[in-house]
């Protein structure tokens, strides 16, 4: 049977309330809950081999991914995900890592981040590194660039500049993942990706990896970013659940996945 790898997708971990994060200690309970819900978590070279391979991964399969790479998922995040000993992929705006860190940034709401003048909201090489062991990297572009473009010149750009930066953190690394900003992707970026060596890319189109059948250019995940806390955590904690068990589930997974696209386009 091809089950689907849950490829979950998170954006801030922080204690404050606002869009696109999850406290750390619901991250905390809500990793508890998936692996006591008989989930394992992958890692990213793991998933890489059965993606290379095509080979029918095991039921019940979860890779974690982080986007954008923010620094509270080193301060509050990374904390929680040691401890747990779960492995996650973290997609990096290239253009906003500086080797070491000057002064630890105040709260900022998410909207209100601008990804070239707030450098000091995103991780620097250091913590980058001191991460690696449980977290690996890929790339995100080098500025969120939207690569739903005609721009090919740019779009070469920022897929080139910012795998160039990758390669330059981990020297030994030699297939290159990607993820589309804001989910937003067309044919000529999935070719440009290719030319540029990259062997896949991740979207924000809902649903579980299919690994055996997919489009390797995109990879369907399932956003996770966002915990209300009028809603509360034990409404974070279903919501999660049913959709694990939804997208994880071959059949049932593919007929949500399309009816969720119809209804939405992709975000973040
Ligand atoms: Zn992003």
């Amino acid at each position: 049977m091809n089950y689907p790898i849950c490829i979950l997708t998170l954006h801030h971990i922080h204690p404050f309330e606002d869009w696109l994060s999850v406290s750390p200690q619901l991250l905390g309970k809500a990793l508890i809950n998936i692996k006591q819900k008989g989930y394992n978590f992958i890692s990213y070279a793991q998933f890489i081999e059965i993606l290379q391979s095509k080979k029918n991964p095991l039921k019940k399969q979860v890779l974690l991914s982080i986007d954008d790479g923010y620094f509270d998922v080193y301060k509050y995040g990374f904390p929680v995900l040691k401890e747990l000993k779960i492995p996650s992929v973290c997609f990096l705006i290239t253009n906003t890592i500086v080797e070491k860190r000057q002064k630890e940034p105040v709260f900022k709401p998410h909207k209100t981040i601008d990804y070239t003048a707030d450098i000091e909201y995103f991780l620097t090489a250091e913590e980058i590194f001191a991460m690696r062991e449980w977290m690996a990297f890929d790339s995100h572009t080098a500025s969120h660039y939207n690569c739903n473009t005609q721009d090919k010149e740019t779009l070469e750009f920022e897929l080139t500049t910012s795998k160039n930066k990758v390669a330059e953190l981990f020297p030994q690394k030699d297939i290159f993942g990607f993820c589309y900003p804001r989910g937003k992707f067309n044919a000529l970026s999935q070719e440009t990706l290719r030319e540029c060596g990259y062997s896949f890319a991740f979207s924000t189109i809902e649903g579980g990896a299919c690994v055996e059948s997919c489009d390797n250019f995109a990879i369907k995940r399932i956003c996770i970013s966002s915990a209300s806390a009028k809603r509360g955590e034990r409404d974070y904690l279903k919501r999660l659940n049913t959709k694990l068990f939804i997208y994880s589930t071959p059949i049932l997974g593919s007929l949500k996945s399309k009816l969720k696209a119809r209804k939405s386009r992709g975000s973040f």
